[in-house]
């Protein structure tokens, strides 16, 4: 599907020996292909076009006006052939250091998913680990079209930006922070709030707008029950004073909720208490939210938090999250895959599609009646893409196909049995795309993968890594999977 540049390479190598450093000296043209801008007129180019200049879109358009008027200073022109062309999809809930933890926890109690599965292997994990772990998770979200991802918290922060730098992806990374509990592995050691908020500002000072502006550092809280109010407001004051997010698991069971009404003496639980602290604020990403009231719906909206819903992973431990309420009341939600040991698929494709089945389903449960109406597939892609990029506090620069914002893009082949016919395209991205009609994608105007072939690392590799480094883990984290049926 890629044809050839109509400039032979030699001429594009002479432009570059010669010193030529005109705007045009790496412009990129993609064109007939049907374009989903997901700009706020929500505008679809039946036959669009589209020009990259260096890491940046300088126009969207007609295909025949952008080959008038873009072809003869281009370098590469693409002929997509009709494929579908989106922006890249944003992923704002995942736990990248848990990608080797896939299938250790499936079907068992919360209690033990915890503590006898995901403490222990988290708190085993090497920095090699989260750098390999990451690799891998990587490699699944390019494969589902994801440019960008939230990183829910994970231990060592910088293997995960080694990853990142490396794969070519866009990230907002963020370290687990926890200042108090009950439970945690000794081997763990509590820092004090202080020590939270140093660690998280000197990882700040390495790593944040690195890799070509790619990396974000946000701040963490790993969840109510594990901070003092100390750490909460710091948090807060530290996220302001360095103008980044803070991501934070809010309301994920009703045993939360409880814990908080009877330690912090509020009338519901964990939103009630943090608006009562002064703590919520547009920078704060809240995944889940699955436990909040109708009030607390209404503290969410007018303090303007993002909620980052994640329907596989609340599904299988958390319960049914009020999202067309939350729709309703205005707040920004937009779509997680949470980890592989609370997921397994780290596909936004298929939280778009269980989102809206969830969604459509619970209606059911909530109201007495059906609402099939409710979270249409337009909904679903604005969740997947624009509201993701606001809820990373990024949309102004990716998010939709538009003049000025990063070349961040994917694209999608739609003649494959899963797809056709294709009788409304639209409603076809959300309730037929699978992960395997992702064929190309580009983030800072690289391409990171493409024909399905990851091009920065071999997947071959990371994949035999991977094993390696999850079986050994395991093994120093004493965690045993049982059996299952009957092996012989
Ligand atoms: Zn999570």
């Amino acid at each position: 599907m890629f044809r050839d540049s109509p400039h032979s390479e030699s001429e594009t190598e002479q432009r570059v020996m010669n010193g030529v450093t005109d705007m045009n000296s790496s412009q990129l043209i993609i064109h007939n292909a049907m374009i989903v801008t997901m700009d706020k007129e929500l505008r679809v180019f039946l036959n669009g076009g589209i020009v990259i200049n260096n890491d940046r879109i300088i126009a969207v358009g007609q295909s025949s006006d952008i080959i008038r008027q873009f072809s003869s200073n281009s370098q590469e022109i693409i002929d997509l052939h009709g494929q579908f062309l989106l922006p890249g999809l944003i992923n704002t809930h995942v736990h990248t250091s848990q990608q080797l933890a896939r299938g250790i926890a499936d079907d068992v109690d919360l209690l033990t998913w915890l503590h006898h599965r995901i403490w222990p292997y988290e708190s085993n994990m090497t920095e090699e680990d989260s750098y390999i772990s990451t690799l891998l998770c990587g490699i699944e979200l390019i494969h589902s079209g994801v440019t960008c991802f939230a990183e829910a918290g994970g231990q060592h922060v910088s293997g995960m930006a080694k990853a990142v730098e490396l794969l070519g992806l866009r990230a907002c990374l963020t370290e687990s922070i926890m200042d108090s509990g009950d439970g945690l592995p000794s081997s763990w050691g509590i820092r004090t709030a202080d020590e939270c908020i140093q660690s998280q500002k000197e990882l700040h000072k390495k790593h944040h707008d690195t890799a070509d502006g790619r990396i974000r550092i946000w701040l963490g809280i790993r969840q109510i029950m594990n901070s003092t109010d100390d750490l909460l407001l710091q948090t807060r004051d530290t996220a302001k004073q360095l103008n980044t997010g803070i991501h934070m698991h809010v309301a994920e069971i009703p045993s939360e909720n409880h814990v908080v009404m009877q330690t912090r003496e509020v009338d519901h639980g964990t939103v009630t208490y943090l608006e009562k602290i002064n703590f919520l604020r547009s920078n704060l990403l809240a995944a889940h939210s699955v436990w909040v009231n109708e009030k607390e719906i209404g503290f969410l909206s007018s303090c303007g938090v993002k909620v980052s819903h994640c329907p596989a992973a609340a599904m299988r431990m958390l319960g049914f999250a009020p999202i067309r309420e939350m729709l309703d009341a205005n707040i920004c939600v937009s779509l997680g895959t949470d980890g592989a040991p609370s997921n397994n698929r780290m596909s936004i494709v298929d939280e778009m599609y269980i989102a809206s089945l969830i969604n459509k389903g619970r209606e059911v449960y909530a109201t007495g009646t059906t609402n099939p109406t409710i979270l249409p597939a337009e909904t679903l892609l604005n969740m997947a893409t624009i509201n993701g990029a606001k809820a990373l506090l990024l949309e102004n620069d990716i998010g939709s196909l538009q003049v000025g914002k990063k070349a961040d893009m994917i694209v999608i082949n739609p003649s494959s049995w899963s797809m056709v016919p294709i009788h409304d395209c639209i409603s076809n991205l959300v309730y037929c795309l699978r992960t395997e009609n992702i064929v190309s994608v580009m983030c800072n105007g690289h391409w990171i993968m493409k024909n399905q072939k990851i091009m920065n690392v071999d997947e071959a590799e990371i994949i035999s890594m991977a094993k390696n480094a999850a079986a050994q883990l395991l093994k120093r984290a004493g965690i045993q999977i049982p059996k299952r049926m009957n092996f012989i």
